[in-house]
C-alpha cells in the first residue's frame, strides 16, 4: 500500500483590512477540506503590498480566525519575511532561462500600451526584453533598475480540472510576460504565491473566483519550477441581496462586524458553510458533521446571495440551544460596551435563559436585559390603552402584596392570581398594565419569570401609578 500524500491547504489573506466574509468562506473550506481528510491548513499573510498592509490588519484577521475556531497547523506565515526565498528562486529561472531582466522604463512601457490602444490591440508587454534563440537583445541601460519577467509559454494552452468549476481552459496567447520580481525587489502576487504554495506542499487550494485569471500564470510557473502542482477549487463571489458583488459600501462584510453584531461563530460557520456548498438538505450542522461531510464535492458553481433573514435565524437556531452561562458572557460585553450597568452573572444567565429564544442575535438579548438594568420609558399610547383608571386599584393592591411576599416566581404568581380575584379582572387585564409599567412594553415572557428577576425595589417602584 503507498501512503497518499498528506493533504495540505492554507488561507492567504493580504492583511489590508478586517477579515472579508469570502476570505472567511474560502478558510473555512480550506480548513474542513484539510480536517477531513487528517491534513494540515497553513495561515499565510501576503504583505506584499507593503504600502496598504498593517499588523492591526493582520491581528484582526487572526481574532476573526480564531473567533471562527478555524485552527491552523502552521503560521503565520508573512511573504515579507521570505524574500530571499524568492530572490533566490528568481535567480534560478533566470539561469534556467524562464525569466528574464526587463529594463523598460514606466514611460517606454506607457507609449507601449498608448500604441496598443491606437491600434485597438490587447494591452500587453511586447518582449523587448524577452530573451529567445537567434535574437539580439538591446544593450542593457544605464541606471535603470529592471523587473524580472516570467517567459511565458507562447504556444499551446493551459488546462485544469477546477475543483467547483470543473475543467477551464485558457489559451498562452491570452496572457503575456507578467513581472514577478518589482524593480524594489519585492515579489508579485502571482510569483510569490507559487513559491510559497511548492514550499508550503500545498496540495488543494480554495480561493474567490477572482483569481481564475491568474491562475494560467500560476499553473505555468509551477511547471516552469519542476514543482507539483495543486488542485484548484475557486468558489463563485457572494452577491448581495441587490445582486451585486457583496461590498462594503452596501453592508457589513467582515467577520468582526459580525461578531460585534452579537452573531454566534458557529452559527456564523453554519452559514457561511452553506453559501456555496451544500450536504443534502441540511441547514443545520455542527462543525464536527462538516468536517465529517466536506470532501471538496457539493459546492456551487454559481454565485451564493448573502442572506441576513437566513443568517438570523440559523443564528436564532444556536441562541435557543446556547448556554446560557455563555450567553451571559456575550451579552454582558454587549451592554458594557453601551455603558450599561452588567446583572451579577448568575441572575444575568436566568435571563438570558429566559430571553434567548426570542432573539436571533445576543444584540436583541442584550435590547430586552436593558430593562433590567436601565429605567424603561413606556410608550404613551400603551399607557393609555392599558393602565386604565379602572385598573390602577388593582395595580396598587398587587403593589401591596409585592412589597410583602418571598420575592420568587412561585409566590409572585400567588400574588397576581390573587390580586386578579380580588378585583375580578382576566389575567391579560393586570398582566398586560405590568409589562407596560415594568418591562416598558406590552408582551414579555411569562409575567412571574420576568418579574422574579428583577429586585423587588426596581418593581414596586416602577408598579407606581400615582
Ligand atoms: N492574497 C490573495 C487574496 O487575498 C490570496 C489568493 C490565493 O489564495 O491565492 O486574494
Amino acid at each position: 500500500m503507498t501512503a497518499s500524500p498528506t493533504i495540505r491547504t492554507r488561507i492567504a489573506p493580504s492583511p489590508t483590512g478586517f477579515l472579508h466574509l469570502g476570505t472567511a468562506r474560502t478558510a473555512l473550506y480550506s480548513w474542513a477540506y484539510a480536517r477531513h481528510h487528517g491534513g494540515q491548513f497553513v495561515l499565510r499573510i501576503e504583505d506584499t503590498d507593503v504600502a496598504r498592509s498593517t499588523q492591526d490588519s493582520v491581528d484582526q484577521i487572526i481574532a476573526s480566525m480564531h473567533w471562527l475556531g478555524l485552527d491552523y497547523d502552521e503560521g503565520p506565515i508573512y511573504q515579507m519575511q521570505r524574500l530571499d526565498r524568492y530572490h533566490a528562486v528568481v535567480e534560478q529561472m533566470i539561469a534556467a532561462g524562464t525569466a528574464y531582466r526587463c529594463y523598460c522604463t514606466p514611460e517606454e512601457l506607457d507609449a507601449m500600451k498608448a500604441g496598443q490602444e491606437a491600434r485597438g490591440e490587447k494591452r500587453r508587454y511586447d518582449g523587448t526584453w524577452r530573451p529567445e534563440p537567434g535574437k539580439t537583445l538591446p544593450p542593457v541601460p544605464a541606471g535603470v533598475q529592471p523587473v524580472v519577467r516570467f517567459k511565458n509559454p507562447v504556444e499551446g494552452e493551459v488546462t485544469w480540472d477546477d475543483l467547483v468549476k470543473g475543467p477551464i481552459t485558457i489559451a498562452n496567447r491570452e496572457i503575456d510576460d507578467l513581472i514577478i520580481l518589482r524593480t524594489d525587489g519585492v515579489p508579485t502576487y502571482n510569483f510569490a504565491v507559487v513559491v510559497d504554495d511548492w514550499d508550503m506542499g500545498i496540495t488543494h487550494v480554495f480561493r474567490g473566483d477572482e483569481h481564475v485569471n491568474n491562475t494560467p500564470w500560476q499553473i505555468n510557473i509551477f511547471r516552469a519550477l519542476g514543482a507539483p502542482l495543486p488542485q484548484f477549487g475557486h468558489c463563485p463571489v457572494i452577491l448581495g441581496e441587490d445582486g451585486l458583488k457583496l461590498s462594503k459600501r452596501r453592508g457589513a462584510v467582515s467577520v468582526t462586524a459580525y461578531e460585534e453584531g452579537g452573531y454566534l461563530p458557529e452559527a456564523m460557520l453554519n452559514y457561511l458553510a452553506r453559501l456555496g456548498w451544500s450536504h443534502g438538505d441540511d441547514e443545520l450542522f455542527t462543525r464536527e458533521q462538516m468536517v465529517a461531510w466536506f470532501d471538496g464535492s457539493h459546492l456551487n458553481k454559481s454565485p451564493a446571495q448573502w442572506d441576513p433573514a437566513k443568517l438570523a435565524w440559523v443564528n436564532g437556531q444556536y441562541m435557543k440551544q446556547a448556554d446560557d452561562a455563555r450567553l451571559a458572557g456575550l451579552v454582558a460585553a454587549q451592554l458594557q460596551r453601551r455603558g450599561a450597568p452588567v446583572p451579577e452573572a448568575g441572575r444575568l444567565a436566568r435571563m438570558c435563559g429566559l430571553f434567548k429564544d426570542r432573539c436571533a442575535t445576543t444584540v436583541e438579548l442584550a435590547d430586552w436585559l436593558q430593562m433590567y438594568v436601565s429605567p424603561v420609558t413606556p410608550g404613551e399610547q400603551d399607557v393609555a390603552t392599558h393602565v386604565t383608571d379602572a385598573v390602577k386599584p388593582a395595580l396598587e393592591s398587587l403593589r401591596a402584596r409585592l412589597a410583602e411576599i418571598d420575592w420568587d416566581k412561585g409566590t409572585i404568581a400567588q400574588a397576581i392570581k390573587a390580586t386578579i380575584t380580588e378585583h375580578g379582572l382576566k389575567m391579560p387585564q393586570l398582566a398586560i398594565p405590568v409589562r407596560v409599567l415594568v418591562c416598558g412594553r406590552a408582551q414579555t415572557p411569562s409575567v412571574d419569570a420576568v418579574l422574579e428577576l428583577f429586585s423587588r425595589e426596581d418593581v414596586l417602584h416602577r408598579l407606581r401609578t400615582v
